[in-house]
């Protein structure tokens, strides 16, 4: 009989073959007293493994193709950064001395100090450095006790063709793994968002996480199946679910090969709409994956990245530079800047700046902190408007609620141009300036933002999360975040209508955009501009490609007619079915 397990679907796709079990056994810490004299030989202990780890990673870095998407160096980059910053290479030692306790116990002591700051601040990106730290602190540990195995970091090894299994694996080890061919990976944690996900993501590996107590049921040379669409783990499979799963397999390969083709076909109806379809970027590096895709340009640049897990603001230079290396990697097609973001769920440096707010998602966020802080703004904005003098760049202002604050940011905006222009500093006089329409106020109120906006972008994450008062975050009320709800429909098309009538774009830039299930639903809704997480682009270009505008307004219609999400979703079922 077949055992399945269950966890957390991170990537499509299917795998078979044999599990390789990765750190089978965590390594065991307990505290030892040192004597004064030895201590500082246990540091040196302590630092030559600091040293091996350093240069593991190095090796690591430099063994990467030249080719590599550079999000992904830049987790191992982030990992480099973390043995050399004292909290890792200083603290521990300190503690050894205060305590006169054995390496080991100093670096627990130090990486459970770590964690306790990651998870107080309930903030998701953080969150992943919370596998960041145990991903390093992990790597020391297996030097100093001796364990570290270098085939796990890609020299030999029998890897290719199988299954890894772990606890958790760093983004270094996956992309070494992968190299190796690597068939898929299972860990017992890390969530949808930690790094090795969007590293699993890029690289197109099935990946499947979150499978509680995995290494109590499974050993190394396993026959195992990996259906990572649905977050399942197979082992044991009969022969008539291996012949199922090896059909799905060889269907998967021919799906990923058609739509590799689609790289540089346009996004056209079959009835000849063309509709643009462009990138969702977080780190500048991820522009070239972008690029690499075809997007027609990047629809949202989430700046917020530069100012995380950082004490001081980014100067302008800084931020100029980054974006500058978006805009010549975009290579002249449009890139959409959105003002930083702050607030809610994310933070500046390791503390929040505000004070602990009841209700953070409704308090000073985004535009609302910016106009509260020009110095924090200013050097945004002025570094946005010098890269525009660069390739087309558009500035989106996200969280709009009202009139008032928008013509407040583009006062400020308008004092920065003349600013510039007194210093003699190039720009794009008539850069486009756009809002995200988030907030169900922005929506009932498109009309009057739209008299003095360039572009929308509809952010369908928050917008569903305002207007359905669910928080985006809190797994308890999950089941009541719809995008299908009536509500959420009737505000998109508002919204797209209202763009329509001014003249104006509107594109959409929340995960519901990336999501194919919905595309034909939004081109029916009207929408033309499509922005995504780069992974998506080409099975929503497919989509798109297949559909027939003419027949789509029809159905649409009737989907705007229905009352429950549950009609909804049948409509759309059919709406959906190859035609
Ligand atoms: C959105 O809210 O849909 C959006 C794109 O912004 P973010 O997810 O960054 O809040
Ligand atoms: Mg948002």
């Amino acid at each position: 009989m077949s055992l399945v397990l269950s966890g957390i679907s991170v990537t499509r796709g299917v795998a078979i073959g044999k599990s390789v079990v990765l750190h089978p056994d965590q390594p065991e810490i307990s505290e030892h007293t040192i004597p004064r004299p030895l201590l500082q030989e246990e540091v040196t202990r302590y630092r030559v493994a600091l040293r091996k780890a350093r240069q593991q990673l190095h090796d690591i870095r430099k063994r990467i193709p030249a080719d590599t998407p550079g999000d992904i160096t830049a987790f191992m980059d982030a990992h480099l950064l973390m043995l050399d910053d004292g909290v890792l290479s200083e603290a521990p030692v300190k503690i050894m001395r205060a305590r006169q306790c054995n390496a080991e116990w100093a670096l627990k002591l130090q990486r459970d100090t770590l964690v306790r700051v990651v998870e107080e601040m309930d903030d998701p990106y953080l969150r992943t450095r919370r596998d960041d730290v145990d991903h390093v602190v992990n790597r020391i540990l297996r030097n100093l006790q001796g364990q570290y195995d270098p085939d796990h970091d890609g020299r030999g090894g029998q890897l290719r063709g199988a299954i890894l299994i772990a606890a958790d694996v760093s983004p270094a080890e996956t992309m070494l793994m992968h190299q190796q061919g690597i068939a898929a990976v299972v860990t017992e944690y890390g969530g949808p968002n930690s790094h090795t996900a969007i590293l699993a993501r890029s690289l197109g590996l099935p990946t499947v996480v979150g499978v509680h107590q995995l290494r109590r049921y499974l050993r190394s040379g396993e026959p195992l199946v990996v259906d990572a669409e649905n977050g399942m783990v197979i082992a044991g499979a009969d022969a008539g679910e291996l012949v199922y799963y090896r059909r799905r397999q060889r269907e998967e390969r021919r799906h990923v090969a058609e739509l590799n083709k689609l790289r540089e076909r346009p996004a056209v109806t079959r009835d000849g709409h063309a509709v643009t379809l462009m990138a969702n970027v977080e780190l500048p590096e991820e522009a070239t994956a972008a690029r690499r895709l075809g997007a027609a340009g990047v629809g949202l640049f989430r700046t917020e990245m530069l100012f995380l897990n950082r004490e001081t603001l980014p100067e302008e230079d800084e931020q100029y530079e980054a974006y500058l290396r978006v805009v010549r990697a975009m290579k002249g097609v449009p890139v959409t800047i959105r003002t930083l973001d702050l607030g809610a769920d994310k933070c500046l440096g390791t503390r929040p700046r505000t004070p602990a707010a009841s209700n953070p998602a409704l308090g000073l966020r985004a535009i609302r902190w910016c106009l509260k802080d020009p110095g924090m703004f200013s050097p945004q904005i002025r570094a946005i408007l010098r890269v525009s003098a660069h390739g087309p760049v558009r500035m989106m202002i996200p969280m709009l609620s009202g009139e008032g604050e928008l013509l407040q940011a583009l006062r400020l905006i308008s004092e920065e141009k003349k600013a510039l222009e007194r210093e003699g500093i190039r720009f794009d006089p008539a850069m486009p300036v756009g809002g995200m329409i988030e907030v169900p106020a922005a929506a009932l109120a498109a009309d009057i933002l739209a008299r003095h906006l360039d572009f929308f972008s509809i952010g369908t994450n928050d917008l569903i999360q305002y207007t359905l008062a669910v928080d985006r975050l809190d797994e308890e009320v999950n089941y009541l975040y719809d995008p299908l709800h009536p509500a959420i429909l009737r505000l998109i098309q508002l919204t797209i209508r209202a763009g329509r009538r001014a003249g104006i774009p509107v594109a959409m830039c929340g995960e519901m955009a990336g999501d194919p299930y919905y595309t034909r639903l939004l081109l029916g809704l009207g929408l033309r501009e499509f922005s995504m997480f780069p992974a998506t682009l080409l099975e929503v270009k497919r989509v798109i490609n297949g559909s027939k505008l003419e027949t789509l307004d029809r159905d649409v219609r009737r989907v705007m007619r229905s009352r429950s999400s549950a009609r909804v979703t049948a409509l759309i079922d059919e709406l959906n079915r190859p035609r």
